[in-house]
């Protein structure tokens, strides 16, 4: 072993570039295209029933998981409004996978128990940690642009008085 230090050598880089068109349609199917056109066309979020046990499906879906029945077509409009059960605060750059946006930084997330009773993840707009501590009641705030992506179309949910 030689007492002379070998010159660092830097590591010899091969770049690959791919072409990787994403560029596809999919069907989102009957149950949860009904919730895409809702949000994308009414600003409303829906869900159907089960017939046998009447709950809430979320998403919404052809069978009811808990009774193995078909749900079938009874679609509720849920109000969009909801408490806060639990909540995130990130401190650091991430992206949406599905769609490749850069998300706000910070960001905070929350399990959202709606009025009707159905539980969802979505981010909060309130961004003060402090504040975030007595967040209970919250809303849905819609987006203007960029629509069509199911509940990706609600913007954040906002505080609100009660
Ligand atoms: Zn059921």
């Amino acid at each position: 072993m030689t007492t002379e230090k070998k010159a660092e050598k830097k590591p010899e880089y091969i770049k690959v570039e791919i072409a990787r068109p994403r560029a596809y349609k999919w069907s989102s199917g009957k149950y949860l295209g009904k919730l895409y056109k809702e949000a994308l066309e009414n600003r409303k979020l829906v869900t159907n029933r089960c017939p046998k046990c009447k709950q809430l499906l979320w998403p919404p879906a052809g069978v009811c998981g808990r009774c193995n029945v078909e749900a079938g077509e009874d679609w509720v409009v849920m109000s969009g409004e909801g408490t806060v059960l639990q909540y995130t605060y990130l401190v650091f750059p991430l992206w949406d996978p599905h769609y490749g946006d850069r998300l706000a930084n910070p960001y905070p997330t929350a399990t959202i128990k709606l009025d009707d009773g159905v539980f969802l993840v979505h981010f909060l707009e309130e961004k003060d940690p402090e504040k975030l501590k007595n967040v209970k009641r919250v809303q849905a705030v819609w987006k203007e642009e960029g629509r069509g992506r199911g509940l990706g179309d609600i913007l954040y949910f906002r505080t609100i008085d009660e």
